[in-house]
């Protein structure tokens, strides 16, 4: 790994391991994790408040019997800036559960925990003490987290496992039913990525790399998610038996005959970082070029040239004008995809872009993702089959398809390309003066054991792992670069949740998993939870876009209602929605969001009522020094019908005497004896600043 990623990036800050007389509670940004008489973590402490309503507990059976555990202990192995090891031991009649748990200074905790039959001691052996003869029979191996109710109120997992509900009423869609608010218990096959957080930013976010040595009765119940009035569990069903590998070798004592079974998991605890006050630093315009406004040989003209539709200026100049502060070039910035070496006459275009850009104080991000292009000189067969993506089915091979012509294969990030890539971006930094990286990074399974990837069972049939520290690292790295400079790290992660790699991003481009729902099956079904959750920067700390690709009857326009109300924007990716969203990024800018609160429909109720449920107000709060309130309203329409007069009444409590002003029409509205009367089209929306008399 490169020397800079060891060291403990901003915001973050150097671990704390404070020792008690039974317990160890190691800090980092915004949480502490404490260690008790248990070889799991007995506390979760985010923002202040403890998440977990009890310990993180082993539950284990043996010989037909719950077991009874006759020691629980931990101890402080090491502790250094970037990384706290802690050890756990818990023994029963016949097993030992060690755990090496690893607390990185974001947040991360890696948990290794190992299961083996007990062995003789010292005193058995030389025959001071009799063995006491137990059997090896495992029945239940299962680690339960449990979670106080308010913290796990919404859900979302990475798309791939089969789900199921307690209830009938629940989604069917696999990409709406990865997300929304936790209502009734789940369960699930085995899952890589599942978070649960509260209405807000606190909760906890579950990762696992490979199902090796889990054994549930159930594949489909490997997970479960059990919701009560008090509390959700989250249920990791390691083992609903005795282990399969578990057979005698030779004629060793039984005991001895076992290997350890081996799980690796983790989680971190969320918010993820100092969670900003919903504030825009960027305003990003995410351009794909060849499909809009021509090739990228010839971008720059384009860009250069004065147009009657950017009235009389040139693009740049128009840029500017809307206030985008960071260009993003889409894949076709370079011809060879995920690329960081760029042909001698493409480089010439895009350091002129970049010039431009710059002279306008405008940041130039290009785009990388997954892929490894047949285009690229480095391609060498062994290479290749080093660091690419192998699916588990044969159907599963992808290869995109794009101009100048060449084919483009999944790489997995767990094998040492990862590095290749980080040192490559770092040398192109120098050389352009690229100001960030746009990262299309999903998370897929791979069975490639070249590199690490997949797992065979005892039949040695092959299963696939997923490569969650292998992104991470990846992420890492590339923040390494990025963050001393004040550049950007913008991911899209597709249908992931992908939070063990989001301490080391700075915002996300969220939505494209439900493009082709949207498409068949309309916006307006998609539930209001979803957005909710995923628009939200909270839980990760950093600003979100939409993604928004338009069909007839689902415009930019439209996006506006579901993402403003969460929190969010659609990312324009076309000059022309620039037009469409240059008001509100003005709007929203002209307000003082870093001094002010923000309240969703969720969250402020008690303070202000609509007269149709279908319409909801989102605000921004702000007392000034007289204790005066200002609010900048964000109300949408977010349904398929249209409301004439819909009344949106503040309580006499929250709010004295107002005036109303529509910052995207710039007019004065009418207040009549404290209550607003408003208009919407469908999926309408309007940007309201209110300032209290
Ligand atoms: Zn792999």
């Amino acid at each position: 790994m490169c020397e800079n990623a060891s060291k403990v990036m901003k915001p973050f800050k150097p671990i704390e391991a404070v020792e008690g007389d039974t317990t160890t509670t190691i800090k980092v940004w915004g949480r502490e994790y404490s260690f008790g008489e248990s070889a799991m973590p007995t506390s979760v402490i985010t923002q202040g408040e403890e998440i977990l309503s009890g310990p993180i507990r082993i539950i284990l059976e043996e010989n037909g019997e719950p077991a009874t555990w006759l020691h629980k202990s931990h101890y402080l192995m090491s502790t250094e800036a970037d990384k706290a090891v802690v050890c756990g031991i818990q023994k029963s009649d016949a097993f030992v559960i060690n755990t090496a748990i690893t607390v990185e200074y974001d947040g991360l905790v890696g948990i290794n925990l190992k299961m083996v039959p007990k062995g003789s001691t010292a005193s058995e052996i030389f025959g001071h003490s009799k063995s006491k003869k137990v059997g090896f029979e495992v029945n239940k191996l299962w680690v339960e987290i449990p979670l106080k109710r308010e913290f796990a109120m919404m859900y979302q997992m990475a798309t791939g496992s089969t789900v199921n509900f307690e209830d009938e009423n629940a989604p069917s869609d696999a990409v709406v039913q990865s997300c929304g608010a936790l209502k009734r218990s789940m369960s699930m096959s085995f899952a890589p990525l599942i978070t649960v957080t509260e209405n807000g930013s606190r909760g906890f976010s579950y990762f696992c790399e490979s199902g090796k040595n889990w054994e549930p009765t159930d594949e489909n119940r490997a997970v479960e998610i059990v919701v009560t009035e008090e509390e959700v569990i989250l249920r990791l069903r390691l083992l609903d038996g005795h282990p399969s590998s578990w057979v005698q070798r030779g004629n060793s004592p039984l005991a001895n005959s076992y290997f350890p079974l081996t799980y690796h998991f983790g989680f971190l605890a969320t918010p993820l970082r100092p969670v900003e006050k919903m504030a825009r630093k960027r305003r990003i315009l995410h351009i794909a070029g060849h499909h809009e406004e021509g090739e990228i040989d010839t971008y720059d003209t384009f860009l250069a040239t004065p147009s009657e539709k950017f009235g009389g200026k040139n693009a740049y100049d128009r840029m500017k004008e809307a206030g985008v502060t960071t260009l993003i070039l889409h894949e076709a910035w370079n011809t060879t995809q995920n690329f960081w070496e760029v042909p001698v006459k493409r480089k010439r275009v895009i350091k002129n872009i970049i010039r431009e850009c710059h002279a306008r104080d405008i940041e130039f991000v290009p785009y990388f993702g997954y892929e490894i292009s047949t285009i690229g000189s480095y391609w060498d067969d062994e290479k290749v089959s080093e660091i690419i993506r192998v699916p588990k089915d044969e159907d599963g091979w992808f290869g995109w398809y794009r101009e100048p012509f060449q084919r483009d294969y999944i790489v997995c990030y767990r094998s040492d390309w990862k590095n290749t890539m980080i040192e490559g971006i770092r040398k192109l930094v120098d050389e352009l003066d690229i100001d960030g990286v746009y990262m299309d990074l999903g998370m897929t399974e791979c069975v490639n054991e070249k590199h690490g990837c997949g797992y065979r069972d005892k039949d040695g049939k092959l299963h696939p792992t997923f490569p969650v520290y292998g992104i991470r690292e990846l992420f890492k790295g590339l923040y390494s670069i990025f963050q001393p400079r004040g550049g950007l790290i913008d991911s899209h992660q597709g249908a992931q949740c992908n939070f063990p790699s989001r301490p080391f991003i700075h915002s996300t481009y969220t939505g494209e998993e439900i493009v082709w729902f949207i498409r068949d099956s309309g916006a307006e079904n998609i539930p209001l939870d979803y957005y909710n959750f995923t628009l939200s920067g909270k839980p990760s700390g950093v600003p979100v876009d939409f993604v928004i690709v338009e069909y007839p009857d689902w415009t930019f326009s439209m996006a506006l209602a579901v993402t403003i109300i969460n929190g969010a924007l659609p990312r324009p990716r076309m000059f022309a929605h620039l037009d469409i969203i240059e008001p509100y990024w003005k709007a929203i800018d002209s307000f003082p969001t870093e001094k002010a609160e923000w309240y969703t429909f969720k969250d402020n109720t008690d303070w202000v009522k609509t007269s149709t449920d279908d319409v909801k107000v989102s605000f921004h709060v702000h007392t000034d020094l007289r204790g005066k309130k200002s609010l900048l309203a964000c109300i949408s329409n977010p349904t398929r019908r249209v409301h004439d007069d819909v009344t949106v009444t503040f309580a006499d409590s929250f709010i004295g005497d107002y005036t109303a002003y529509d910052a995207i029409a710039g007019e004065e509205l009418k207040v009549q004896q404290g209550v607003l009367h408003l208009s919407f089209e469908e999926f309408g929306t309007k940007v309201i600043h209110i300032s209290e008399l």
